[in-house]
């Protein structure tokens, strides 16, 4: 029997679609699929709501592969160490992987090439996460795109997204099965507390990722680029969790909107908002690692550095509110409970939730990127970071830092009749609609009629939006007036 080959599972958490895997079917040789819970100390460790679902992910993935007659081994470690020391183990004559760009992980996985190596032991790298490798799209002079819309006229018209590889109907196993650890025994499941009660609706893995897709082809698709704004519609497709976890890959995403639209199911319009969505993930994930190139990490250093000297508030209390949903704007509230209850945010509400911090209540980004981390479901390092920098205005095509959301007239707009907010901050449920964004403005008699005693059943807001605004502007006027 030919040396097996290691099929390396990272962020690609999938059988279809999936070069890394179709590479180890060309070689013939006997595979040996692996999944390492990389305790790498100087790599980010991911956030609590994304182990959740690494758990469930990882749970699917091995029963998958079980089907197909073969095994998932679980390894924790350094990946670095634990890769290697599985190729010795095995007499390993290759190890395929799909690339990942967050920080730290490049250079490690060079390290590790070099040293299989030296080994003897062939590393085979893809590109299984991404429309386009990161490092590969430049402007013509060989530079770094700063804004999306040149970037993305660049880039649109090389992706490629091929044929589909379907997921194998066998996976050939080797004669000898190495030890694995037990998924249960990871610990991965919240348990004191369990605080995933309302994760209940995700389905985490390939065949979650695929229903998904289909239903929001079928669905949300046909009216995406007016109603992905809508956090009172089904308007969106909440593929996020499952592109970062490779539980479907971008190009699949990418192939199916098209053939909806070749099937004249869907206009062309709807499907190339879509495609530019998936777009901004690529965008982000080519800043982000431009960003590390310069040695600045995306999640910790301004891409504007004039940012550096903002005047960022110091005051936990406020952080505090906003982190529980208790800063008296409904429509901040409604996303930050949603979050917290779900693993997941609107993007509109994302952005709002984020200018209220970085705006409202002067409060760094950073530590809204970080409570993201720790609470998103789809935590993506360069996505996060990306996103957060865009809405505080020190990002890459950041909007301006004097774009302030006024939070009532946001969920005006894209809530109107308040369902959003109702869903999720049930205290105010009974408001009309016209009130439901500002339950201070109601009199007396409405706020008693509809149960709600501001201070009591619903906080008053934490700050004055018109006096949050002005102390706002008067910080970004200081730095500029510091230049
Ligand atoms: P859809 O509207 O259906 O879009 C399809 C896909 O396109 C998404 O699944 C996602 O992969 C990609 N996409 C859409 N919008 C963006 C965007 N603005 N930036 C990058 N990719 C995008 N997205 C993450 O995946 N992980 C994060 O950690 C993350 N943090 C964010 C933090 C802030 C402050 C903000 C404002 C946005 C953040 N986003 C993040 C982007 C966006 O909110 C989510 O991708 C989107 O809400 C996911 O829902 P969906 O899958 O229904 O998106």
């Amino acid at each position: 029997m030919p040396a097996p080959v290691i099929l390396w599972f990272r962020r690609d958490l999938r059988l279809a679609d999936n070069p890394a895997l179709q590479a180890a079917l060309r070689s013939a040789a006997p595979i040996l699929p692996l999944y390492v819970l990389d305790e790498t100390p100087d790599l980010r460790a991911p956030g609590a709501a994304t182990l959740w679902w690494l758990e469930k992910s990882l749970a699917a993935l091995a029963a998958d592969v079980e089907a197909r007659g073969s095994r998932l081994i679980l390894r924790r470690g350094p990946a670095e160490r634990v890769v290697a020391d599985l190729a010795r183990e095995t007499g390993a004559s290759g190890v395929c992987w799909n690339a990942v760009f967050d920080p730290g992980v490049p250079a490690r996985d060079a390290r590790l090439a070099e040293a299989l190596a030296a080994a003897g032991v062939e590393a085979r790298r893809f590109n299984g996460g991404h429309l386009l490798s990161p490092d590969k799209v430049r402007t013509k002079t060989g530079g770094q795109f700063s804004v999306f819309t040149p970037y993305w006229r660049a880039a649109r018209p090389l992706v490629n997204p091929g044929e589909p590889a379907p997921a194998p109907a066998a996976l050939p196993a080797p004669a000898d099965w190495p030890g694995s650890d037990r998924l249960a025994d990871w610990g991965l499941h919240p348990t004191r507390p369990d605080w995933s009660k309302g994760f209940k609706d995700w389905t985490p893995g390939e065949a979650g990722a695929a229903e998904r897709l289909d239903a929001f082809i079928h669905g949300a698709l046909k009216s995406y680029a007016g109603d992905r704004d809508r956090p009172d519609r089904e308007g969106i497709s909440r593929l996020s969790p499952y592109l970062h976890f490779g539980e479907i890959s971008p190009k699949a995403c990418w192939r199916a909107a098209q053939a909806a639209a070749l099937r004249g199911e869907v206009p062309d319009a709807q499907v190339d908002k879509f495609l530019a969505e998936l777009g901004w993930r690529e965008f982000n994930a080519n800043t982000a690692l431009a960003a590390e190139a310069r040695g600045d990490a995306p999640e910790k250093v301004n891409v504007d550095r004039r940012f550096d000297a903002f005047p960022w508030r110091d005051d936990p209390k406020a952080f505090a509110a906003w982190t529980r949903g208790m800063t008296g704007y409904p429509i901040v509230d409604a996303g930050l409970r949603q979050l917290w209850t779900t693993g997941w945010m609107h993007n509109r509400v994302r952005m709002v939730v984020a200018s209220f911090l970085t705006k409202h209540l002067l409060i760094d980004w950073r530590a809204g990127e970080t409570w993201f981390w720790d609470t998103l479901v789809d935590a993506d390092h360069a996505s996060n970071a990306g996103n957060w920098q865009w809405v505080a205005g020190c990002g890459a095509d950041a909007a301006p830092y004097f774009r302030i959301f006024n939070p009532v007239t946001q969920g005006e707009k894209f809530d109107p009749d308040g369902t959003y907010v109702r869903r999720w901050v049930p205290e105010l449920a009974r408001m009309p609609a016209k009130l439901i964004h500002a339950p201070w403005a109601a009199d007396k008699a409405i706020l008693s009629a509809c149960g709600v005693t501001l201070g009591l059943t619903y906080p008053h807001p934490i700050v004055d939006h018109g006096v949050a605004r002005q102390r706002a502007l008067d910080a970004y006027q200081s730095l500029k007036a510091d230049r």
